[in-house]
């Protein structure tokens, strides 16, 4: 039942132009949207919306994943780093998008949440992400530097400790604006050394990034 769903919803998201990548058309026809969500709301895995996961927090509409990874230009092999894990599901997307021999770690301030990616991670078959408990604002200097950095909670600006953490020709995509409203899907790239360049993608519409660098809870 859910194969044909996911089938169809990406078939949509090809012929609404969120999706062109042919990488990244398989990752969303692969990866089971239903193990990411909590039982009551696993009937609409394949509507194309967000969803409450629990703690306050969403799992952001396949569309708006795909804008994310389409501007993000993710390649095999490439490490990554996401901030904000919630329910594991765009985590499993990028471990798909980048290979075995790529790396993926997400991290999620909120420890059940984390937890509850970690499950829906293993049980899915990607229990190669590694999902990290902290404040993401701080990036995570242990795996730096990303070829990629995914920021799925609104941060107040881009001056996060994070651009630091990129590699050179490194991308970081993160939402900016104000809590849920006035938000704008921006990418930063490194160019050299400090030189930065940045990409607006249209608006958009996350939970707050709570953190050092982000809003205060
Ligand atoms: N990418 C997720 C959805 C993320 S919702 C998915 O595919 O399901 C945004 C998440 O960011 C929430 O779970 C929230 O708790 C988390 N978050 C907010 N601020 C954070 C921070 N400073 N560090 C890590 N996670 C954070």
């Amino acid at each position: 039942m859910f194969e044909e769903e996911r089938e169809r919803l990406v078939g949509d998201l090809m012929k609404w132009g969120y999706l062109t990548k042919p990488e990244l058309i398989a990752a969303f026809k692969k990866v089971p949207r239903e193990g990411f969500l909590q039982e009551k709301s696993q009937d609409l895995a394949y509507s194309d919306q967000p969803l409450y996961i629990g703690n306050g927090q969403t799992i952001s509409a396949p569309s708006m994943i795909a804008i994310m990874m389409q501007t993000l230009d993710l390649k095999r092999g490439q490490s990554v780093l996401e901030i904000g894990a919630g329910s594991g599901y765009n985590a499993a997307l990028l471990a798909e998008a980048v290979g075995e021999s790529g790396k993926v770690v997400t991290m999620e301030r909120i420890s059940e949440l984390a937890a509850f990616a970690r499950a829906n991670l293993r049980k899915t078959g990607y229990g190669r992400v590694k999902v990290v408990v902290g404040d993401g604002t701080l990036g995570y200097d242990e795996g730096a530097p990303w070829d990629r950095i995914l920021v799925t909670a609104c941060a107040p600006n881009l001056s996060l400790p994070l651009l630091a953490q990129l590699a050179p020709g490194g991308k970081l995509g993160a939402p900016v604006g104000e809590h849920y409203m006035f938000q704008t899907w921006k990418v930063a790239t490194k160019i050299k050394g400090e030189e930065i360049k940045v990409a607006d993608h249209g608006g958009c519409s996350f939970v707050p990034l709570i953190g050092a660098y982000g809003w205060k809870e």
